[in-house]
């Protein structure tokens, strides 16, 4: 387990916080898997998840908007000093600069998407200026920096955070050329919520995989592989090595099984089980789902073990482990 993770395991487990509209925390795993017919429900990925779903929870009760409730949840995780894989704080690319990738969607088709951006703080509310400020889907790079220049946000220095420094100045000394996978390195987030009234959302914002080629864009920001949203069905997020997930358009195909009739657990199996069977060197590749169904169903599957999800509902906000196709 990487020490940002015993980290964060430590200080939730060693605290019990109070929620706005959420009963006390738990941040244990639970055997807690499914929360058929529960709404409103946000779910979000790996650890600080918990956090995030906490500032979207808050969010939903104050405007009622399930889109503000995503865009506020993932705003908390890229912020978050401690994480190394979301946010301008994240570990950058082998040329030391830091680039991230973040998606938005609503379960009537909008969505909005910016890649390979540079110094903007909320990557997600970028993504959603796309969304409702332009005729297109997705920006990239210097256009995207652009857009958000135009639109206000605040360029921040391009410095990278101490303890991205210390992981990069560390990595220079064998400077592999080929990404580091393993089935710690990598911690996006994606959350993805019902409403009260059958409403869905998602969000997904990441700084990628570390020590990137310059110019490379994972999963997170393409909809359909990091994240798809559809009122009629459902919705899925994903988290993990990028490139083995827009191989199979892991979230869209998640969407499209349940609408087939498989639950959101069958539905996150079948996508493992395809990438598993699409991806060499399968025993380092991490990749998880997220899945939630218009019923209030969840499912969640990785590849390997160690992939967590937060939910939360009226009743908490708690963490769940996530089984996995290879077994520790
Ligand atoms: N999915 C992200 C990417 O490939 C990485 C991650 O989940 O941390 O960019």
């Amino acid at each position: 387990m990487s020490q940002r993770r015993k980290f964060i395991k430590q200080s939730l487990l060693g605290s019990a916080l109070l929620i706005p509209g959420l009963s006390t925390l738990e941040a244990q795993a639970t055997p807690v898997k499914k929360a058929a017919g529960t709404k409103p429900i946000i779910l979000s990925t790996w650890n600080h998840g918990i956090p995030a779903n906490a500032d979207a929870w808050a969010k939903l009760k104050e405007t009622g908007s399930l889109l503000d409730a995503v865009e506020a949840g993932v705003r908390n995780t890229e912020l978050d000093l401690e994480n190394l894989s979301v946010g301008l704080q994240g570990l950058p690319d082998r040329e030391g600069i830091t680039t991230l990738d973040a998606s938005i969607m609503l379960g009537d088709g909008s969505c909005g998407s910016v890649a390979f951006v540079r110094q903007v703080k909320h990557p997600i509310s970028l993504a959603r200026a796309v969304m409702e400020k332009t005729p297109h889907v997705m920006l990239a790079g210097e256009g995207a920096r652009q857009f958000a220049i135009a639109q206000g946000f605040p360029m921040e220095k391009e410095k990278l955070s101490p303890k991205a420094q210390v992981e990069y100045d560390k990595w220079k000394v064998t400077s592999q050329y080929k990404p580091i996978i393993n089935v710690e390195n990598h911690d996006t987030i994606g959350m993805i919520g019902l409403d009260a009234s059958g409403k869905l959302a998602g969000s997904c914002t990441t700084s990628g995989l570390a020590y990137k080629m310059h110019g490379r864009i994972g999963d997170s920001p393409i909809i359909g592989a990091g994240l798809f949203v559809d009122d009629e069905v459902g919705a899925a997020t994903a988290t993990g090595l990028g490139e083995s997930i827009i191989r199979i358009c892991g979230s869209f195909l998640i969407v499209e099984l349940m609408r087939q009739g498989r639950s959101p657990q069958a539905a996150c199996e079948e996508a493992v089980r395809r990438l598993v069977a699409k991806n060499k060197n399968i025993k380092d590749i991490q990749a998880g789902f997220l899945a939630i169904n218009k019923d209030g169903e969840v499912g969640a599957y990785a590849v390997h073990p160690g992939f967590n999800y937060a939910q939360a509902t009226e009743s908490g906000n708690v963490l769940i482990d996530a089984a996995s196709h290879f077994k520790a």
